[in-house]
């Protein structure tokens, strides 16, 4: 259904659906969602996910045994967009522990509660080019990021305050216990930190460090599936709005921060490559999580247990550098001139709203001749040839109100086709005929001399070139 696939809904399903979700019905028959051929796409998931699953090596964490029992064959992928379409493929319902992707949400909330400036009173921002859980600090004896085990312990001893109430305490005893004594018995290193960071005054004043360690032993205990992950990381593509409730849970603020921490800090000793390779905000865990955003697009979480010697999941990695290699999510994909991948997302002149404001602002500048707006539009792949209402096209109006630049740039630049007709059958000469522009006359009638001709139909390789070798002059 979510796919587009229409389907007569019964009284009762209606009136549960309709509910909350009108908006996301609407969409629905409206094919109005972010991606809106989500059939094709959850196929291309699929394929990725099972070139993924071929992927053997890595270790299964086994530190403690809440880890360690875990298949190395689990595998799965879940997504949620930021309109509420999901789809999951794999291993997606069985519960594993956040670990350290509990790490970029409890920095969101710390922000969202306290504010950027009074969080970083106490953490820094920079990667540390050290291991997660080193016992280092930066120059001004601040923990590095709140990536790392010193960042987040110290960020838990700021976000205990906030759980002093009861009822937040009563959702704390929810965590489970036994994964959470195991990581307290293991916890030697971050004990270690905790003792430093005291040493170093990391903490705020009357800050507890054991209840700080203890806490941030709970975060990392919080256990998830890849299905309910995946809403998690799609909150924060979605600016700290859940698509699901409609809630905003994360300020803007808190949002932006976190993806930016994550892009360069998220995923151990692997930040850079993965940032330049994926050029996506993720975190990884040790349980074999990577919790990936594309932002105002999805979120999704990828889970299986084998981890590569930086302790970032085998599966986990590949998939999201297929996933980039084959969608144009890097942050620095072109999406205007992308050639070999695929753009799943709503293109903007499919929609009704945006499409005829196009067309308004490209007659306008045609009105007024002005080649520069035209030239805009040109470079930011808009159809030079579409028409308003009356069918009439941007070099008619051109041609109408007699200006020749424009009309040599409509023509010999982006070699519109002269011969549309409006709906009075006019085309752009009987125009300019019509209002005595001479120069326009003789100028189209060059240009459609050489139209039919067949020269001047060039290929959108040929016209791209031309449009690049005007790009400095923009
Ligand atoms: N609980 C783990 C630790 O602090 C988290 C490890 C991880 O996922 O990076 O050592």
């Amino acid at each position: 259904f979510l796919a587009g696939t229409p389907v007569a809904l019964n009284p009762i399903l209606q009136s549960l659906c309709v509910g909350n979700n009108i908006m996301l019905l609407t969409n629905a028959f409206r094919k109005n969602f972010i991606i809106p051929d989500f059939e094709d796409f959850s196929l291309q998931i699929n394929r990725l996910f099972e070139s993924a699953q071929q992927q053997g090596g890595g270790h299964v964490a086994d530190y403690i045994p809440q880890l360690a029992k875990f298949s190395p064959e689990l595998w799965g992928v879940s997504l949620c967009t930021i309109d509420g379409q999901r789809y999951s493929v794999g291993d997606t319902k069985i519960p594993f522990c956040l670990q350290s992707c509990v790490k970029p949400l409890e920095y969101a909330i710390a922000v969202h509660e306290l504010g950027s400036e009074h969080v970083h009173r106490f953490v820094g921002k920079e990667p540390s080019g050290f291991k997660f859980n080193k016992l280092s600090l930066n120059e001004e004896d601040k923990p590095h990021n709140p990536m790392v085990n010193a960042g987040a312990i110290t960020i838990s001893s700021l976000v205990a305050f906030l759980n002093q109430k009861p009822k937040q305490r009563s959702f704390l005893l929810m965590f489970l216990m036994k994964l959470f004594q195991s990581e307290r018995e293991t916890g030697d290193r971050n004990y270690a930190i905790g003792y430093y960071l005291k040493e170093k005054k990391c903490f705020p004043e009357n800050a507890d460090m054991i209840g700080a360690l203890d806490f941030y032993f709970q975060l990392c205990s919080i256990e998830v599936t890849c299905e309910s992950g995946s809403v998690m990381a799609a909150t924060l593509a979605n600016g700290g709005i859940c698509p699901i409730t409609g809630d905003r849970v994360l300020s803007d603020e808190a949002v932006r921060n976190t993806l930016s921490l994550m892009h360069s800090c998220g995923m151990y000793d692997f930040s850079g490559q993965f940032a330049f390779h994926v050029g996506l905000p993720a975190k990884s865990g040790v349980s074999g999580a990577v919790l990936l955003v594309v932002p105002n697009v999805m979120g999704l979480l990828c889970w299986s247990p084998p981890l590569d010697r930086l302790g970032n999941s085998v599966r986990g990695i590949h998939f999201c550098q297929e996933l980039v290699s084959y969608f144009n999510f890097h942050n620095y994909d072109n999406l205007r001139h992308f050639t070999k991948k695929h753009d799943p997302r709503r293109r903007t002149d499919d929609d009704p709203v945006s499409s005829n404001k196009s067309v308004v602002n490209l007659m306008f500048a045609a009105y007024s001749g002005d080649v520069s707006a035209l030239r805009r539009f040109a470079l930011s792949a808009v159809d030079m040839e579409q028409r308003d209402y009356d069918s009439r096209t941007a070099l008619h109006v051109a041609a109408a109100e007699g200006h020749q630049d424009a009309v040599i740039f409509l023509t010999e630049i982006c070699k519109v086709n002269p011969y549309n007709k409006d709906r009075w059958g006019n085309t752009p000469l009987d125009d300019a005929m019509q209002f005595g522009h001479d120069v326009v006359v003789s100028v189209l009638q060059k240009y459609q001399h050489e139209y039919t001709d067949g020269h001047s139909r060039i290929s959108t390789e040929e016209q791209s070139a031309v449009l690049d070798s005007m790009k400095s002059s923009v």
